[in-house]
């Protein structure tokens, strides 16, 4: 009788690999079965490289395929159109999403109108992350109000170590500093090994905005 774990007719190199497989298997399913916990968690997308917006609202669309409740506040952005926000605009009417609407710091270039934006920001921030009805909250580009002194930072890791047992956030953005880092589950650092804007590409529609 034939089964599936049989070896016959197969060739040496065939058996390797399968017996490779199973070990492998082996540590995966233990892996698995360690990982019991349940809860909402915490996301820290940073790093240099392009990725982590990106990935966030790949979270979102996850999220939206189970029906979860989903809402993203997105500091620095709304001043410059971007493909996500339109698009969550036009077809996602459940999902909460507010931008602070000022543009990078660089470009505002006043210190006082940043952090009252911020602070504004930040309130629909704290809303969300005390509103157990949302399964995701994504905070992006939040590191820099911490980097830029805009916000409070204890008061940031507070409001994200209280949230609702299950509601899952995920902060992006570079930097962020060791306390936030600490209270985080999943930290993924995108690594810039190469972009195309240093070698003068233009920022393109649908894949950088
Ligand atoms: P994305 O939104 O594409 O996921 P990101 O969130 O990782 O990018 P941000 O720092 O928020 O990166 O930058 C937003 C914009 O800047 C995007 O248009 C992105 O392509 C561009 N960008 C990201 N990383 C770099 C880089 N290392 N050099 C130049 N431009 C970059
Ligand atoms: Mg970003």
């Amino acid at each position: 009788m034939s089964n599936s774990n049989s070896e016959v007719g197969l060739s040496a190199k065939q058996k390797a690999h399968k017996a490779k497989m199973q070990k492998h298997k082996k540590k995966v399913d233990a892996h698995i079965a360690a990982a019991q916990k349940e809860r909402g968690l915490a996301l820290l997308l940073t790093g240099n490289g392009k990725g982590k917006t990106s990935s966030a609202f790949g979270m979102v669309i996850r999220a939206l395929g189970y029906q979860q409740k989903v809402g993203i506040v997105q500091f620095i952005k709304g001043i410059q159109e971007c493909g996500e926000a339109n698009f969550i605009q036009k077809h996602c009417p459940t999902v909460d999403l507010y931008q602070m609407g000022t543009g990078f710091t660089w470009n505002t270039q006043d210190m006082e109108a940043d952090c009252l934006a911020a602070e504004k920001t930040w309130v629909h921030a704290e809303r969300l992350l005390s509103d157990e009805q949302y399964d995701l909250v994504v905070l992006d580009e939040l590191t820099y109000m911490l980097g830029y002194k805009y916000l409070d930072k204890d008061k940031v890791i507070t409001a994200i170590e209280n949230r609702p047992v299950e509601q899952s956030v995920v902060v992006t953005g570079r930097g962020g500093g060791s306390k936030l880092r600490s209270i985080m589950d999943t930290i993924s650092d995108v690594k810039d090994v190469r972009h195309a804007y240093r070698d003068g590409y233009k920022a393109r529609k649908g894949i950088d905005y």
